[in-house]
């Protein structure tokens, strides 16, 4: 029977809830708001399953992933513009849609929590698209995964790396029906934090909000602009202004999992891996137009094979994937834990307005700014 005893070895994936047999397990939040598997001693038989797919004990082994790396861009501008990088994801599920296969992804519920969700049509693909900068809650959807593909439908699966992995060893085998993608992740903030967040905005507008794009390209790809609409007002900030993506990029408040996470690696059990091509400007910078290019990583035959299938609907450069990761280092390395991290947390449920406690933990010290600028300073010369 699975038993936390440290909370960075638990990354909140659901293998475990979703595979038990009694149904002894229930998935509850800390009071970080994050989850984790609470087992019902008494209903528990012991049979070990949870531990047996728990991809933290025991890892889902790729022995080589075909690291084939392009930059691509879609050549349909309306998508890209609507999704997180060069919108390759959307390429990708609508080829499935359209052979009749399912889509899982991370959508917003009616309260703005952020869910994995089963999708039939293109129209609803509209839900699944664009990044959440927070951690979806998988629920029984590995399940309803399972039940898809022994009915011979295609399906598509995506999320976190974690959620992949999770995913492929509570399946326990190869569906030749199952495509994964995964991207390379930073990391996933606190539900409870990004909840707080949304309560604050809606009480300092005073109206209730329609929809959130946390990557809106209306002043570029590369600053990060989170846009909210409320009934009549809208709010919209970059990641140097907006204060729930300045404690996300400053690492105040991700899961304790994702300071040493066991999924970040090149050899993946995803069969593709997508993320924002960072230094695409030096790379290849006729691919740069501050509209979103994507990094694609092909990990499995099956990947690739869907890949060729599809590359007509792309702009697509072949790249180096150890010099593309240079610039991405987050695809085989945890970011450092936050020291400030206990503290913000002690602090957030008692404190009245979390942006000020946001605030507070994201001031760098005088120190910290003028390292940074002698060392942009160095940068500039250098190059
Ligand atoms: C929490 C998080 C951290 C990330 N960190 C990095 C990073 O460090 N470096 C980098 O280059 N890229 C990162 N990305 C990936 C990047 O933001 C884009 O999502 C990715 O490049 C795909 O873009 P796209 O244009 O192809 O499609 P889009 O339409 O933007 O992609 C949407 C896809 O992402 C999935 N998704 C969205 N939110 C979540 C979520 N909360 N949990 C699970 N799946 C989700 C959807 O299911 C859908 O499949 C991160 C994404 C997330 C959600
Ligand atoms: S040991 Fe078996 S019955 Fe007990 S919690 Fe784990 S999966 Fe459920
Ligand atoms: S299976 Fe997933 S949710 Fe369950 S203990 Fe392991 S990491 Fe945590
Ligand atoms: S950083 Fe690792 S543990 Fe955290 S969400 Fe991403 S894949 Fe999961």
């Amino acid at each position: 029977m699975i038993e936390i005893k440290n909370k960075k070895d638990c990354c909140g994936c659901y293998a475990c809830y979703n595979i038990c047999p009694k149904e002894c397990i229930t998935m509850e939040s800390d009071n970080e708001g994050f989850w984790y598997p609470k087992i019902d001693k008494d209903k528990c038989i012991n049979c070990n399953l949870c531990e047996k797919v728990c991809p933290i004990i025991n890892p889902v082994k790729r022995a080589n992933s075909k690291k084939i790396a392009y930059a691509g861009i879609n050549k349909d501008d309306q998508i890209r513009v609507k999704s997180s990088s060069g919108g390759i994801f959307s390429i990708l599920a609508e080829y499935i849609i359209k052979n009749n296969g399912i889509i899982y992804g991370a959508s917003f519920d009616e309260n703005f929590n952020i869910k994995h969700k089963r999708i039939l049509c293109n129209t609803d693909l509209d839900l699944l698209r664009g990044s959440k900068y927070v951690q979806s809650s998988i629920g029984d959807i590995y399940k309803q995964v399972k039940s898809d593909l022994e009915s011979n439908r295609q399906v598509l699966f995506t999320g976190t790396p974690c959620q992949v992995e999770g995913l492929r060893s509570y399946l326990r085998k190869e569906y030749v029906n199952l495509i994964t993608m995964d991207f390379i992740c930073h990391g996933v903030p606190s539900p409870l934090v990004w909840k707080k967040y949304l309560e604050e905005m809606k009480k300092s507008k005073q109206e209730n909000i329609k929809n959130i794009y946390f990557r809106n390209k209306d002043i570029g790809w590369k600053v990060f602009s989170l846009k909210i609409i409320f009934d009549e007002k809208i709010y919209i900030n970059n990641l140097s202004k907006d204060l729930f993506m300045k404690g996300f990029l400053q690492d105040v408040y991700l899961r304790p999992s994702c300071y040493s996470c066991k999924f970040k690696k090149i050899n993946r059990v995803s069969d593709i891996t997508v993320a924002d091509f960072w230094g695409i400007e030096n790379i290849l910078p006729k691919m740069d137009d501050d509209k979103g290019t994507s990094l694609i990583v092909i990990h499995s035959e099956k990947g690739e094979q869907l890949f060729d299938k599809l590359s007509e609907t792309m702009i697509l450069n072949e790249v180096n994937l150890n010099e593309a990761i240079k610039y991405n280092p987050s695809m085989i390395k945890s970011v450092k834990y936050n020291e400030k991290r206990n503290s913000f947390f002690a602090e957030l449920n008692s404190v009245k307005a979390l942006t000020d406690l946001i605030r507070k933990y994201t001031k760098i010290s005088f120190e910290k700014r003028a390292k940074n600028k002698i060392k942009s300073i160095i940068k500039r010369l250098v190059r």
